[in-house]
């Protein structure tokens, strides 16, 4: 029988918004998501605004995530977040591995991997992130590249863990640039991660898992790429710093 998965929509506001401006964002997604049923949603603020943003979201469903974390309880680390830190900020969630974390500052799948125990140990919300660059999906390395990436990020995590991952397949070449993927690439891609943790665990196990799509989605193109059958709903960069347009998005999810 085919498994019915919840759709879930983050919103990944990276290094923007300030203190007034994040909270206004939150109060106005936290004011419209109680009317929009059927999708779960997180939001991840930069660290400093985390506690405020809880407070604007407090009782409206959405979820506080962080789009980091260290994987050390605490300790001369400087510079890094703790699990206990993010949830004394109220964060239900984390981001693990995005491809600015990859990219940009160099993350290893190693490193990911520690942060996803890390993480589930906290009993925080996993949320993987993999994705091939352009010059990877060019010369055809697109399954292979979240496959490194999957085995690598989840090594060592239970099938009973896996019910608080959820899975963000993020085209690095997608993300903030413009270009989306074909809702049939994206399909394509989310179906062979899903074999890939189907391999990797029990079959009842993968049809169970959220795999979200992440780049450059926006309500115009959101209702397509969440009518794939393994489009779980998406990881929203620039989109979800617009309430409107995050709560569009939501819709559009809601519906799929
Ligand atoms: C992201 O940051 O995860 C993302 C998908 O960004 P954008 O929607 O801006 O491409």
């Amino acid at each position: 029988m085919a498994q019915t998965r919840i759709p879930i929509v983050g919103g990944n506001w990276k290094m923007n918004t300030d203190s007034s401006s994040g909270e206004a964002l939150a109060r106005n997604i936290a004011a419209g998501f109680p009317a929009i049923e059927g999708v779960e949603t997180f939001i991840c603020p930069p660290f400093p605004y985390l506690a405020r943003v809880a407070g604007a979201i407090e009782g409206s469903g959405v979820v506080l995530a962080a789009q980091d974390v260290y994987f050390q309880e605490s300790g001369a680390y400087t510079g890094e977040v703790s699990t206990a830190m993010l949830k004394d900020c109220g964060c239900g969630a984390v981001l693990l591995g995005h491809s600015e974390r990859r990219h940009v500052i160099g993350e290893t799948d190693d490193l990911i991997n520690q942060k996803t125990h890390a993480a589930l140990d906290a009993g925080l919300t996993a949320v993987l992130c993999v994705g091939e660059t352009l010059e990877q999906r060019e010369s055809g390395k697109t399954d292979a590249v979240n496959k490194r990436q999957l085995l690598a990020g989840l090594d060592g995590v239970s099938a009973a863990q896996m019910r608080s991952v959820v899975i963000a397949y993020e085209p690095v070449w997608a993300i903030g640039t413009g270009m989306t993927a074909m809702p049939d690439d994206a399909q394509s891609a989310h179906a062979a991660i899903r074999g890939v943790l189907g391999n990797l665990y029990e079959q009842e196990t993968a049809e169970a898992m959220r795999i979200q799509y992440g780049g450059s989605c926006k309500p115009s193109n959101a209702s397509e790429l969440f009518s794939q059958p393994d489009v779980d709903g998406g990881l929203i960069g620039g989109a979800s710093l617009n309430p409107d347009d995050f709560l569009g998005i939501l819709q559009a999810a809601a519906k799929s």
